[in-house]
């Protein structure tokens, strides 16, 4: 049986044999924390939804969650928007590099960074998608996927990157019945069964290191010659099942209601190669996700938000922080960093409107 619910306030799926819940007009409804279930009983009393905010902070990976904390803890009236909490960071299966942990899973690192948001500090936060910014009465105005709108007099972006895709026929249909992209926790289906890797850069070989007990062959179909790390290099190319096809692109992914295969050409040449495989794992890159603010803020050549040191964008009120920018470094432990700095930033920004309006 479906055991899991979704929160009214926030919109998380939770599960009700764990969630926090409450009877209201003879309805049982489930909260992922405290803080929802607070918010609803509120808003029940008073009839009207917030859709109004000095501060709304949008993306849920590290830099996010993190400004929000921080939010939180400097009492700011803020709301997080996102489609999901946890951001790329969840996909990594052996986190070596943030500081305090010598070794953490992803989706360990994130529960705790979600304990602290909803648990320990509460803060508004809303699952959906932000499509649309633009700015209005002083501040800036927010239409989500559900075509809801909500106002705030400062923002902080925190979009980070996605996956870039290959763009070939059948990629699409073959979403998650066989097309993945990066890492990915379970990869019990590929047990056996021969399975490619699109990439040569350092997620593509982790992900050959991942699959190699589990999988019969690994084809890496890489464009360009291998760019991870030499002693990655050395090792994946001691595996007996894999097989490399350097100077390849993939052209075309096959099947039924399933993947079957894919058909890939060496550059330049006309044959054409069939691999047959059950899954296939992309890792070619990221880009920032920055469409959303594009029109508002300056963006450099490589698609990042342009931000000062105190991640400040050429708009004031816009402030950005992660992945999405042009800090140097993209991991973890930066974007939570960038994540603080945006929110101390973005209160001293709000503190000053407050000053000019007294
Ligand atoms: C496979 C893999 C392994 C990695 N391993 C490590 C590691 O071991 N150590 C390390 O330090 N770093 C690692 N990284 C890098 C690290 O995960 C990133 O640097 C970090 O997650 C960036 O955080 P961020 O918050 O800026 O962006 P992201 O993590 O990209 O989060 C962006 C968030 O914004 C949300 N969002 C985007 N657009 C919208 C929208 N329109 N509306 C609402 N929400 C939106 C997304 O859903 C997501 O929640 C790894 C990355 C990958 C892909």
């Amino acid at each position: 049986m479906d055991t899991m619910k979704k929160d009214p306030v926030c919109k998380m799926s939770v599960d009700e044999d764990e969630a926090l819940s409450t009877e209201c007009d003879g309805m049982v409804y489930y909260f992922c924390s405290e803080g929802c279930r607070d918010v609803f009983l509120r808003t029940k009393a008073c009839k009207l939804p917030r859709t109004s905010y000095d501060l709304i902070i949008i993306g849920g990976g590290p830099a996010g969650m993190t400004a929000g904390v921080y939010a939180a803890t400097l009492k700011m009236d803020a709301l997080l928007i996102t489609k999901d909490l946890g951001g790329q960071a969840i996909d990594s299966t052996k986190i070596e590099n943030y500081m305090g942990y010598d070794f953490i899973t992803g989706p360990e690192l994130i529960e705790k960074f979600k304990y602290q948001l909803i648990h320990s500090y509460y803060l508004n936060h809303l699952m959906s998608e932000v499509e649309r910014i633009e700015s209005a009465g002083g501040g800036f105005l927010i239409t989500t996927s559900e075509l809801k709108k909500y106002f705030a007099r400062t923002l902080i972006i925190a979009t980070g990157m996605s996956r870039r895709r290959l763009g070939v026929p059948g990629e699409e249909k073959f979403q998650r019945k066989g097309v993945f992209y990066g890492n990915i926790q379970d990869v019990s289906f590929v047990q056996g069964e021969d399975v490619a890797v699109v990439g040569g850069g350092n997620t593509a070989l982790q992900i050959v290191e991942n699959l190699h007990t589990v999988a019969r062959k690994i084809h890496l179909v890489s464009t360009t010659q291998l760019t991870a790390d030499p002693a990655v290099i050395e090792r994946v190319r001691g595996f007996r099942n894999f097989h490399e096809y350097t100077g390849y692109n993939v052209v075309e992914f096959k099947g039924d209601a399933t993947l079957s295969g894919i058909t890939v050409r060496k550059k330049a040449e006309k044959d054409e190669l069939h691999i047959p495989v059950k899954g296939v794992f992309i890792a070619i890159g990221l880009h920032p996700n920055s469409s959303l603010v594009s029109h508002l803020v300056e963006i450099n050549e490589r698609g990042e938000i342009v931000i000062e040191p105190d991640c400040s964008t050429s708009r004031r009120g816009i402030f950005a922080a992660g992945d999405v920018t042009n800090a140097f470094g993209k991991r973890i432990i930066i974007a939570s960093g960038e994540g603080a700095k945006a929110a101390l930033a973005a209160r001293q920004y709000v503190l000053g409107l407050r000053r000019k309006s007294s």
